[in-house]
């Protein structure tokens, strides 16, 4: 079995291996990959930070190039590359190739973003003074990623951080190494400088502490659990470094009487239950309004009676399972919470066996949910999701908003007035109207206020704002 190891300083190592576990089929394992210790992290912190100034002052021309070349290989092996993905995350093969592709497009984006640098020269309120504003890399940026998109995530935060100068420490989830490994080994062969980029896969207390606790990296971006992002904000606070914290949701999908039914069953179901229900913009919290809330229920029991869940690559799954045995727990204690707060399930609840030993799931629906309970406050991150009847549209809103988090908020309504009021008002980073609350462009700002996120936005033109830091120069001719 092939030992994938940590990329150093230039160099792959790494001697303590761990297996990556297919949760489609526990006795199927992806590979072996290097758990990194103490010692390892820090070396890989002081490569980065070693390369961190002639990267910076690197050709505009050689990151291009080094990011161009990354996304044809991804592009080129995107089938590969998303049944990899399937297999060590449990997304559907069709969801990984369709990642996989994201991915690729995110690095093409910011492989244009390198040719695009601009400044302003504007005059100085004094004669005779010019002032320049430009933008420089922060330094050595800590890149910590969650397991739920295992390429895409990686991609929109190492992309930025090469096209803007940086150099990397990256530290991938424990439960999904293979994507990060693949895409470290394509940069590595595509050009990169040895330190620019270094590769610790291995466990947050130990790597991803020590990324916290370390004085030589700059910049912070992470994605993951709210518990976490509250450590490295700490952390980051005590050594005055830039933080970026994108983490949970509780997003909620308002279906009001006048939608179109098909509309807001197939945006419901794709928010609530595809990718196993495993991200961070699925929807738990489906509002719908009391002329519609019957028609809703019973088209949605219809609709999740014909999904198939089975192994992530077999073709015909609907759903794949949850990640793993932790995970599957989570979700269970969630549905018998459910049932103890008074809710009923319309749907599902219980787990499944199939071919291969496997984190299997029936996607669930609980009705008669209200917006107080346990279940329509913390976050699940599975495929569970709570029917909430409410009167009308004002209150729909309400509910919506009623939630500590603010990641992505969905409506199905013909109504341009409802639509438009709602776009101005929830309280959330992204709206979505007449589509799934998840599935968003690679082009445009991601993000969210409340309780889900803090600093800059991701992606597109706007990650500049994180990955740069900004000088204005005065000049007396
Ligand atoms: P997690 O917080 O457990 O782990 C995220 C990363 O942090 C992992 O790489 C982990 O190893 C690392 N980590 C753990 N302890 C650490 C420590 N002490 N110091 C530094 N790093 C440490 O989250 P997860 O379970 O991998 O991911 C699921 C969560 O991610 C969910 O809450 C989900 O909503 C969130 N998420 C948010 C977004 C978003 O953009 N808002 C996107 C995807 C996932």
């Amino acid at each position: 079995m092939t030992f994938h190891k940590n990329l150093i300083d230039g160099e792959w190592i790494g001697e303590s291996k761990v297996p990556n576990i297919n949760p489609s089929d526990t006795n199927d394992v992806v590979g072996e990959y290097a758990s990194a210790g103490l010692e390892e992290a820090k070396a890989a912190i002081a490569a980065a930070k070693a390369a961190s100034h002639s990267w910076a002052r690197s050709g505009i021309l050689e990151r291009h190039a080094i990011l161009r070349k990354t996304a044809d290989e991804i592009m080129a092996r995107k089938e590969e590359l998303g049944r990899l993905l399937s297999r060590e995350e449990g997304k559907t093969l069709a969801e990984g190739i369709g990642e996989t592709i994201r991915a690729g497009q995110i690095f093409d984006f910011f492989a244009g973003e390198a040719l695009r640098l601009v400044g302003e020269i504007i005059p100085s309120v004094r004669p005779g003074i010019g002032v320049e504003i430009t933008r420089e890399p922060v330094g050595v940026v800590g890149i910590i990623t969650p397991w739920n998109f295992p390429i895409a995530i990686p991609a929109w935060k190492i992309a930025p951080a090469l096209c803007y100068g940086n150099t990397i420490v990256f530290k991938p989830a424990e439960l999904v190494p293979g994507c990060s490994w693949a895409i470290v080994d394509i940069l590595h062969r595509a050009g990169l400088p040895k330190g620019v980029l270094n590769l610790v896969m291995g466990k947050g207390s130990i790597v991803g502490q020590a990324m916290l606790d370390s004085p030589d990296i700059n910049a912070i971006t992470f994605t993951g659990s709210v518990g976490t992002g509250k450590r490295v904000a700490a952390a980051s606070i005590e050594h005055n470094r830039k933080f970026q914290l994108e983490m949970g949701g509780k997003n909620p999908f308002v279906v009001l009487d006048d939608a179109d039914l098909s509309v807001a069953v197939e945006s419901a179901v794709n928010s609530s239950f595809f990718s196993t229900g495993q991200r961070c913009t699925a929807s738990s919290r489906l509002i719908v309004t009391d002329g519609i809330h019957d028609k809703f229920v019973a088209a949605m029991t219809e609709r999740l009676k014909g999904l198939v869940v089975d192994d992530a690559l077999k073709p015909g799954t609907h759903i794949g399972p949850v990640v793993d045995a932790t995970q599957l727990k989570q979700d269970m204690d969630y549905i018998e919470i459910g049932r103890q707060e008074g809710a009923k399930i319309a749907f599902g609840g219980e787990r499944l066996d199939r071919e291969t030993p496997g984190f299997y799931l029936q996607p669930t629906l609980f009705t008669e949910a209200t917006n107080a309970m346990r279940i329509s406050r913390e976050e699940i991150f599975g495929p569970v999701a709570s029917v909430i009847r409410v009167k009308d549209y004002e209150e729909a809103l309400a509910v919506a908003n009623d939630t500590p988090f603010g990641l992505s908020s969905g409506i199905a309504t013909t109504s341009l007035k409802h639509a438009t009021h709602f776009k101005r008002n929830a309280e959330a980073g992204m709206v979505m109207v007449n589509l799934p609350t998840a599935g968003v462009d690679f082009h445009v700002p991601f993000g969210g206020r409340k309780g889900s996120s803090y600093g800059p936005r991701e992606q597109g033109k706007y990650a500049a704002e994180f990955y740069t830091v900004v000088k204005t120069a005065y000049t007396q001719a």
